[in-house]
């Protein structure tokens, strides 16, 4: 009986932990085994909506236990610290809540990496010192608290809050979004007081001539428009050269105040890249070919944002992206579980479009080849169900569809009980 382990359980890992457990694992004829450091898994794309306090991660969350019982895997919680792939075993070092952590060794006949990536801050001066980021559920929940405590202390003194959010991809503009709704919803609630709201000042810098450089231009217009209306300033062909803890400072000799830093400008691998002996790309991410699979190791796959794929034929390049993650663990699902001898087709990224959900303040996005081959631009009540419909679609898939709409209700519930902000 053949054992993968699966090392990660993010976008990726998760869902092909639960394809090859529903079909491997169920029918007894492998072994299947997903490591993940957390105790529960979260969908990435919400984590600005954690930071910045409009969404209760416990509320969300999939507990990876109860999805490898109900999926037929096995799940252990601990950090991968060290691949002997010569020996082909894992080294984990398993967290336990009431005891010192120990170190446990997984032999595998085929290991798929998944681990992700984290913030790259590309070498500016201070930067890692002085900036928050939002690679995990702890790091948004670190935000959000020091966010709430800068806004409760501002108020009482009756001072400004500076925010700047370094980078206007996907992630800064809706932290900036979320962040404002977070604001109006303190003075709506009377914690603030109605001047708060202009108190406030968010600025997001960007070194390219736009917001969501990666994205369709008309897009991109859209969204700088309905930032504006807000009052999130935008300063685009703009470097950061340097951030202290009070300030940022741009290549042009501009220095930004700031009380709250926040780094969304870019990926890099891990560092337990270094550990593999496996060829890295100049970000740190394992190189894959167009089966996913090592350049040095037939036994040993990556996917997701921790791999990058090696492109002879220049093709567009896989974008660190849930999208991207999602079609290469269904992709290499179908590769492992395929049958002996059969010959396999290549990994090939298919772009369906992007939405950006500014929260209240509206969702836009573009459909690509959504009649045929015409793309469409779309905003409003359809921008917002396409946008929900796709982590509700990876939900669903995961937990199913029951399950699904019970939380779906629970939230629902919550909201007409709670504070829409969470405090604790
Ligand atoms: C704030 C934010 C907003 C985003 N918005 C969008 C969006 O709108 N649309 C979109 O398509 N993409 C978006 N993304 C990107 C998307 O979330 C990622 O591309 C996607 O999550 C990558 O999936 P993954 O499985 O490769 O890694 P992840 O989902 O990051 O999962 C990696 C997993 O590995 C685990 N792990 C890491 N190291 C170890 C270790 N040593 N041992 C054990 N476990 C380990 C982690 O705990 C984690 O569970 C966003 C990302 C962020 C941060």
């Amino acid at each position: 009986m053949q054992s993968i382990v699966i090392v990660g359980g993010g976008v990726a890992g998760l869902e092909l932990a639960t394809r090859l457990g529903r079909t491997l694992g169920k029918k007894g004829q492998g072994r299947v085994v997903l490591v993940d450091r957390a105790p529960t898994h979260f969908w990435k794309p919400l984590l600005h909506s954690v930071a910045a306090g409009t969404i209760d991660p416990a509320v969300h969350h999939i507990d990876y236990a109860r999805q490898a019982m109900d999926n037929g895997f096995e799940f252990v919680c601990g950090d991968v610290m060290n691949v002997d792939r010569n020996g082909q075993s894992v080294t984990v070092r398993r967290h336990l809540p009431h005891a010192a952590s120990t170190e446990i060794v997984l032999a595998y006949d085929r290991l798929v990496l998944s681990y992700g990536a984290v913030t790259n801050f590309f070498g500016v001066p201070g930067a890692a010192d002085h900036c928050l980021s939002l690679d995990t559920v702890a790091q948004a929940e670190a935000f959000r608290k020091r966010f709430l405590d800068r806004c409760l202390s501002a108020d009482m003194a009756r001072q400004s809050l500076d925010i700047v959010i370094v980078g206007a991809g996907p992630t800064g503009v809706e932290l900036a979004a979320d962040l404002r709704h977070t604001v109006e919803t303190l003075v709506r609630f009377r914690v603030s007081h109605s001047e708060f709201k202009r108190d406030v000042r968010i600025r997001i810098v960007e070194r390219a001539n736009r917001v969501l450089p990666g994205l369709d231009p008309e897009v991109s217009a859209e969204v700088a428009r309905k930032l504006a209306s807000i009052g999130v300033e935008i300063c685009t062909d703009t470097a950061v050269a340097e951030v202290t803890d009070n300030a940022v400072y741009t290549t042009d000799g501009r220095r930004f105040a700031s009380a709250i830093t926040v780094w969304a400008a870019g990926v890099q691998g891990a560092a337990l890249a270094g550990h593999l002996g496996l060829a890295l790309s100049r970000n740190q991410q394992i190189l894959v070919d167009k089966h996913l699979q090592t350049m040095d190791d037939a036994k040993v796959f990556a996917m997701g944002d921790c791999s990058n794929i090696v492109n002879p034929q220049r093709r567009a390049m896989v974008p660190p992206s849930a999208q991207a993650a999602r079609q290469q663990a269904i992709y290499l699902a179908g590769h492992l579980l395929r049958p002996e001898g059969k010959r396999m087709r290549s990994f090939r990224y298919r772009d369906y479009g992007a939405m950006v959900s500014l929260g209240p303040f509206g969702t836009v996005g573009i459909l690509l080849r959504a009649i045929g081959s015409r793309n469409v631009h779309v905003s409003g009540a359809v921008a917002k169900l396409a946008y929900l419909w796709s982590y509700q679609r990876y939900v669903m898939f995961n937990v199913g569809t029951v399950r699904m709409l019970g939380q779906m209700l629970g939230r629902w519930m919550l909201s007409k009980t709670a504070t829409p902000i969470k405090w604790q």
